[in-house]
């Protein structure tokens, strides 16, 4: 099991981190398929995207639908999240108006007050281009252990 990033670049330390614990707690390959987008490739993307501030990775997990290993980690929200850093999860599900179905993993900074938003797009027809907040968590405690 590994993170494979195809050819990709993901310059955010700490989203790579998340990426590992996701791969070590599934016992599975992460595959990226999008990171860092702040180059020429970013014209026409939405502007907020923190693909475009090198802070983000699209993936999928091995072996299990996007709707599955979304709901893992929202629930064992902990395993893979630390104090203290801001991070949106968004599950694009099959009526995403992106480019199709993915995980997205991106984290907006540091502070004392950080948190985990969940958000779906795309889960139904009428939820197309509509983020929608599935929950947010403050990691007051965190399990994770980044092997060396
Ligand atoms: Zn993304």
């Amino acid at each position: 099991m590994a993170v494979n990033y195809n050819g990709k670049t993901v310059s955010d330390e700490e989203v790579k981190n998340v990426l590992e614990a996701i791969s070590e707690y599934f016992g599975k390959d992460v595959n990226v398929t999008s990171g860092d987008r702040g180059t020429a490739l970013s014209i026409g993307a939405g502007s907020k995207s923190l693909h475009l501030q090198n802070r983000a990775a699209d993936f999928h997990v091995q072996d299990y639908d996007d709707a599955t290993a979304y709901l893992h980690i929202k629930v064992f929200a902990s395993q893979f999240f630390k104090t203290g850093e801001r991070y949106e999860f968004i599950w694009h599900g099959p009526h995403t108006n992106t480019s199709g179905q993915h995980l997205h993993l991106g984290r907006s900074g540091s502070n004392a007050n950080g948190y985990v938003k969940f958000l779906k797009e795309g889960v139904t027809s009428e939820g197309s281009g509509v983020y929608a907040r599935d929950a947010v968590m403050q990691m007051v405690w965190s399990a994770r252990s980044d092997s060396a």
